[in-house]
């Protein structure tokens, strides 16, 4: 059964796009800095390994490396967004600058994930790293509302697979949850490093009722979906995108869902998109041929994201332009992609409500009707 597709109607410009109310679920601290910022905290830090230190020039280098195939260009470009990341007042305007770019481009509410242990270099502790990250977004939320723009965020602390700290920093996570921190999230290689790995992270999380996300399913299979919801019991899969491989053509041309591909849908298991991100690391060819076309003509619950916006120069504005022009997305799409984002959210469930209610639905109001 496919969702009915919106009736043509106005097709949604930049600028209409930009100040549409947006939400987001997957953005990475440390993939989102101003190129600015990172100069300005690498000469403040003493960080000498730049491959630039024009602004502007570095922009283009993130995109570029991150652009290129090569998966050491694309971790390096992490490398230096860290680097320059370690220290309380670093982190606490990379938050707010964060809080309020996001605010800038119409997001009104947002989910940020960074790994707290990679913050640690030069001797914060990781409830140090955490507090410094919360009063940013804390300092952010304020300088937007002082500009007319509202924004409320959340954080999700992410424990990397390769490491092995998944159940300390579950815990942080739990700690903190009275304090922004809304959810958990596993990061890192999906190839080799299984989200079972991490049971007793998960375990911990489900007794204590904390909401935690998956990256699985983005360049890695099935299994990893599989896994991620029946073993470790995500309430939300990171891209997920992957789960195409559960959905046939029919012999009528129709397609038909596998097992698994029913069961994310069935359940309303939120998948992350990240399209452009799903591009630069070779998860989809195009935009154009990225599988968010299938899932939500299939009626996934589909939520847009954007993962790295230095890496891959795009905002959540940007990612809402290219779907609208590669797939013909109207404005009823967009608001769809956006309570489904709203409803998949790790606050609670009244808030969740008010949001959509007071913000969302007047928001585009104006133009599905
Ligand atoms: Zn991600």
């Amino acid at each position: 059964m496919a969702r009915d597709s919106s009736p043509a109607g106005p097709v949604p410009t930049p600028d209409e796009i930009r100040r549409a109310p947006k939400v987001l679920l997957h953005d990475h601290l440390d993939g989102g800095l101003r190129p600015g910022t990172v100069v300005e905290l690498a000469e403040a830090a003493g960080y000498g390994a730049l491959p630039t230190t024009d602004a502007a020039e570095l922009g283009t280098w993130f995109r570029t490396a991150a652009d290129s195939g090569s998966l050491e260009s694309y971790l390096e470009t992490f490398a230096h967004t860290c680097g320059v990341m370690q220290t309380e007042q670093a982190l606490v305007r990379v938050a707010a600058e964060c809080a309020e770019d996001l605010a800038d481009d119409g997001v009104v509410y947002a989910e940020v994930r960074y790994a707290p242990e990679l913050f640690v270099e030069r001797g914060l502790s990781l409830e140090a790293v955490v507090e410094a990250v919360q009063a940013g977004f804390a300092e952010g939320e304020r300088r937007a509302a002082a500009r007319g723009r509202t924004i409320r965020t959340g954080t999700l602390l992410c424990a990397m697979r390769q490491h092995a700290r998944a159940l300390e920093i579950a815990e942080l996570a739990v700690r903190y949850r009275d304090g922004g921190v809304v959810g958990f999230d596993i990061a890192g290689p999906e190839d080799g490093f299984p989200p079972t790995r991490n049971l007793d992270a998960f375990e911990y999380l489900r007794t204590s009722n904390a909401h935690f996300t998956i990256h699985a399913g983005e360049a890695f299979g099935l299994a990893s979906i599989w896994e991620a919801i029946q073993h470790c019991g995500a309430e939300r899969l990171g891209h997920g995108v992957r789960i195409v491989d559960d959905i046939k053509n029919s012999a009528g041309g129709t397609p038909e869902l596998g097992r698994l591909a029913a069961y994310v849908r069935d359940r309303r298991i939120p998948l992350e998109v990240c399209p452009s991100s799903n591009v630069q690391t070779g998860a989809a060819r195009s935009i154009a041929e990225h599988p968010i076309g299938l899932l939500a003509s299939m009626s996934f619950r589909v939520t847009v994201n954007t993962d790295n916006r230095l890496m891959s120069g795009c905002s959540m504005s940007s990612e809402f332009g290219a779907l609208v022009e590669a797939f013909g997305f109207g404005w009823a799409d967009l608001q769809w992609f956006t309570i489904n984002a709203m409803k998949s959210a790790f606050i609670d469930f009244d808030q969740r409500l008010d949001i959509i209610n007071t913000i969302i639905k007047p928001g585009y109001a104006r133009q599905v009707n």
